[in-house]
């Protein structure tokens, strides 16, 4: 794919003493050109980083071990927040169209995640042996935080054109209006339950650019003072529609990030670990000098590898095409399982399954009054009257007297009991999965 980069951008933000270190990817695509060189800023960063705060030095994962769980399938609940305005949204479609994307989304993730990917088949014979499988299978949440049911995904249309990189405000980085209510986005589901992920139209100063996407992982929450809330990750929605080809592996990439994998290029411009570089502190990755854009033949050399296999240009935690991404390795995987065992930073993600259930119907608590009755019969709910279809009120003979279709759930519903003669009746109220019937005496 010709014309088509994919840039890297981390920034930090000095002005509140609180160091803000986030992963960019983002795309270039030609027909709408920002030029031909990646603005990748990630490794100037990483320097002025090191030079002043020594506590923030960008991490470099040690070997990974063989952990002592590697079977355990984690499920993931994941809610998806698109905040875009309606002209974006028309690009999108209609709501059922978001749902295909988002289906399609799953599908893709479940699939590179769980190495079923078809186009595996790509991975060249001397990495075969290398092909991890994550066994992560990342699912719609269908309880919200409040108990209500849920989709699992949010839609908010906004007026804005999209939401800047850097707030103007707070100087926060990383969209992070897209992720507060109070500053027209929706505001995160528990993190520490969901996964969350903001579908946007991200800025960059007021104007439109090219990222694709960002993974802010917990362990940048902690160690560089972000709101736990901003904690999630956010797409560029036309990865959906819109680039020409869709970029669903965007998300694939950044998943990775959020389990804590770095570039398999080490960040470093160029640099092989033996040259004063970082290596993506992953055993079986090969050392790789820079990011690879486009679709190479393999095998590929660079500085870093440049005899033997040469770099695994076909790893997710590369820039390369979509179509040409086609694994993690065997350790990458381990570093990512490691977030969502015990004491993992995404663990508590794994111990909520039951919001990927809709809600157990709840038992609907209200009280029939008086009875016997006279002037009125009261029907008085202990919130509203959810599910509630119809109310019916049968005399002794089994003859409907009155009914009432519910249009809108309430709290208290009345009957005027003086139309009705004297004697026993029965009240029915119909449930969308149940009734329930009182025997009810109307006096004169
Ligand atoms: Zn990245």
């Amino acid at each position: 794919m010709k014309g088509v980069f994919i840039i890297s951008i981390i920034r930090i933000n000095f002005s509140t003493m609180l160091m803000r270190l986030l992963c960019i990817v983002c795309l270039l695509g030609c027909g709408h050109c920002f030029g031909q060189q990646p603005k990748c800023a990630y490794s100037l960063l990483q320097a002025s980083l090191k030079a002043r705060d020594t506590a923030a030095t960008f991490p470099i994962h040690t070997g990974n071990k063989v952990t002592a769980d590697e079977s355990t399938a984690y499920r993931i609940p994941v809610v998806f927040h698109i905040v875009l305005n309606s002209t974006q949204m028309s690009v999108l479609g209609t709501t059922e169209n978001i749902r295909s994307y988002i289906a399609v989304q799953l599908e893709v993730i479940n699939q590179d995640f769980n190495a079923q990917s078809s186009d595996s088949t790509g991975i060249p014979a001397v990495f075969k042996p290398l092909h991890g499988n994550a066994k992560v299978r990342f699912e719609l949440a269908h309880t919200a935080p409040d108990g209500s049911a849920s989709e699992g995904y949010n839609i908010y249309i906004t007026t804005k054109q999209g939401f800047d990189f850097e707030n103007d405000i707070t100087n926060s980085v990383g969209f992070s209006d897209s992720k507060y209510s109070n500053t027209g986005g929706i505001d995160a589901w528990d993190p520490t339950t969901y996964l969350n992920v903001w579908v946007i139209n991200p800025l960059d100063n007021g104007k439109t650019n090219t990222l694709l996407g960002l993974a802010i992982p917990p362990s940048f929450v902690a160690r560089y003072n972000i709101p736990d809330v901003e904690q999630g990750i956010t797409l560029n929605y036309l990865t959906w529609k819109g680039m020409g080809v869709p970029r669903y592996r965007t998300l694939t990439h950044e998943l990775g990030h959020y389990f804590e994998l770095r570039h398999i290029w080490g960040d470093d411009d160029g640099k092989c670990a033996n040259t004063g570089g970082n290596d993506d502190g992953i055993e079986d990755t090969p050392p790789q000098a820079k990011e690879t854009y486009g679709c190479p033949h393999f095998p590929k050399y660079d500085a870093c590898s440049p005899a033997g296999s040469g770099i695994m240009f076909m790893n997710y935690m590369d820039y390369t095409d979509d179509a040409c991404q086609h694994m993690f390795t065997k350790e990458q995987v381990s570093l990512m399982r490691r977030q969502l065992q015990v004491y993992g930073n995404s663990y508590s993600l794994t111990r909520h399954p039951q919001v990927l259930d809709y809600p157990a119907a709840t038992a609907i608590s209200y009280t029939v009054s008086p009875n016997p009755a006279n002037r009125f019969i009261n029907i008085s709910f202990a919130q509203t009257s959810a599910g509630l279809q119809s109310i019916r009120l049968f005399n002794a003979m089994g003859q409907q007297v009155y009914e009432k279709k519910v249009e809108m759930q309430q709290g208290f519903y009345s009957i005027d009991a003086t139309v009705f003669m004297k004697g026993l009746y029965l009240l029915q109220l119909k449930f969308a999965d149940k009734q329930e019937v009182h025997r009810i005496s109307v006096q004169d």
